[in-house]
């Protein structure tokens, strides 16, 4: 990174030169997805951002980033830890096993990341794969003192442990808050305080994800995985815990009590959170009917959305706002994204025949020393992207012949810009027509509402035809009550 590297530590609030505990060695986990519904925006985001930490540490230090799977344990109310496990649920709902759920959305959430050009983590461990190694840590939080049996499930006890070390240490809140905050919840008779969290759930038997232990079958309670799974695959402690804002509390909060509970020391060095989106202006949530997955963007088939958007626009789009503001979306501001990102494409392709001089009338250097000291910034992307298109400007001018640039200065420059645009930013130029893919999507729209009248006047023949000869193509309609919708197969 040919400087010092500056990130802001979520834990003390402020930017930190980073310095790895064994260099050349760099530990990063980061909270994956809970696998039982289709990713959104959200998932970009976070992965994206995590991506760009994870690229560039890679220039420099030997990374292991891991990346966990939440395939069981996470209930359905993340305050209280109470609720229906929100896979359990979609497998009633869906009637399917609780794993055919798990890897259903696990698929589907691999398959955007890499259309995102999201590099693949090191360890992507799974809940349930670390039941053994949950039990353990419960075992040694029962034997420390810092935990609690009560009807076969196994609680942390927040008020011994609030006695020796402090508690909210990275969100700010303050036990006698949650105190008065939580008490009055339901479903919570059974713990010594409301605020104390479950780290084993007794299972109720029509449960159907649960396993033996020494004090009930059950599941492990959501935060206890990313201790046990990070310490497992990092060490302990180890260098950065990354994941959104909401995390925060309960979830890392709850993370740091247990660790440190169990080893009698801080977890982890830097604690790194990036932002949310909201939806024009407004929070993305699944009530307010603005929840925007990423097959809906890259297909265009939601409400919101006046056309498809390509992977790269919204990689872009996502990478022009510092990972610590709040990003809004909307139908513009990708629009935008996507003429910035063939601008600068355009740019990088030029560079290829660009003609050279004996001399240059431009600085490449004084270019790239602005490139690695945004970046040094708190992984500055926005201002790294605006460096890159002053570079564009210079890379339009010697083409146009108002600039000169010498034959080094060139290879410096295409050097800069496939590490800054390529192995840095993750950009890719995609090959595929989009032009072409958004035609036959409007095409088989089309087909789709002459179905729908020929169903309507109960002629059978056509609607057949058209699903039959369509399926026949690779793709797959499925009529569902809100109509007819398809995909390729
Ligand atoms: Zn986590």
């Amino acid at each position: 990174m040919s400087n010092k590297l500056f990130i802001y530590n979520s834990l003390s609030r402020k930017k930190e030169e980073f310095q790895p505990l064994n260099p050349p060695f760099v530990g990063i986990y980061v909270c994956g997805p809970t696998v039982y519904s289709n990713p959104h925006l959200g998932h970009a985001r976070v992965n994206i951002v995590f991506d760009i930490l994870f690229r560039y540490l890679k220039l420099d230090y030997k990374v292991r980033y891991v990346r966990n799977i939440t395939d069981v344990g996470h209930l359905e109310n993340e305050e209280t830890g109470e609720g229906e496990d929100r896979i359990v649920k979609k497998a009633r709902q869906e009637q399917l096993e609780p794993m055919e759920v798990v890897q259903k959305y696990m698929n589907t959430f691999h398959k955007s990341m890499h259309r995102l050009n999201i590099l693949d983590p090191d360890i992507e461990p799974r809940a349930s794969g670390h039941i053994i190694e949950q039990q353990e840590m419960v075992k040694v939080l029962l034997d420390n003192g810092y935990a609690y049996e009560v009807n076969g499930s196994v609680y942390f006890d927040m008020e011994r442990y609030s006695k020796e070390h402090k508690y909210g240490i990275l969100s700010g809140r303050v036990l006698e808050e949650l105190k008065t905050n939580t008490r009055e919840l339901e479903g919570q008779d059974e713990k010594r305080n409301s605020f104390d969290f479950a780290l084993w759930k007794k299972a109720s038997p029509e449960h159907i994800m649960q396993w033996p232990s020494p004090w009930s079958d059950g599941f492990p309670g959501w935060h206890l995985e990313c201790s046990v799974m990070s310490m497992k695959y990092l060490g302990d402690p180890f260098d950065i815990h990354g994941g959104g804002m909401d995390l925060q509390f309960p979830h890392h909060e709850c993370e740091i009590a247990q660790s440190t509970a169990a080893t009698g020391r801080q977890p982890v060095k830097y604690w790194m959170h990036n932002n949310m989106i909201t939806i024009n202006g407004q929070k993305m949530a699944r009530s307010l009917n603005n929840f925007i997955t990423l097959d809906e963007l890259f297909s265009g088939d939601h409400k919101l959305l006046e056309q498809a958007y390509s992977p790269m626009a919204i990689r872009f789009f996502i990478l022009q706002a510092h990972y610590r503001s709040t990003l809004d979306f909307s139908n513009e501001a990708l629009q935008a994204a996507q003429k910035g990102f063939e601008r600068l494409m355009k740019a990088v392709e030029i560079l290829g025949v660009l003609p050279v001089s004996d001399s240059s009338t431009v600085s490449v250097s004084e270019l790239k020393d602005k490139c690695y000291k945004a970046m040094n910034d708190d992984l500055n992307t926005p201002v790294l992207i605006s460096h890159l298109f002053v570079g564009v400007k210079m890379i339009n001018s010697i083409n146009d012949g108002k600039k000169k640039i010498s034959a080094d200065d060139l290879d410096d420059i295409k050097s800069l810009y496939n590490l800054f645009v390529y192995d840095v930013l993750g950009l890719e130029w995609v090959e595929t027509d989009e032009k072409d893919d958004e035609l036959t999507g409007k095409v088989i729209e089309a087909l789709l509402s002459i179905r729908h009248e020929a169903k309507l006047n109960k002629d059978w023949t056509t609607s057949d035809r058209i699903r039959d000869e369509l399926g026949a193509l690779g793709i797959i309609i499925k009529d569902t009550k809100d109509g007819a919708n398809w995909e390729k197969s």
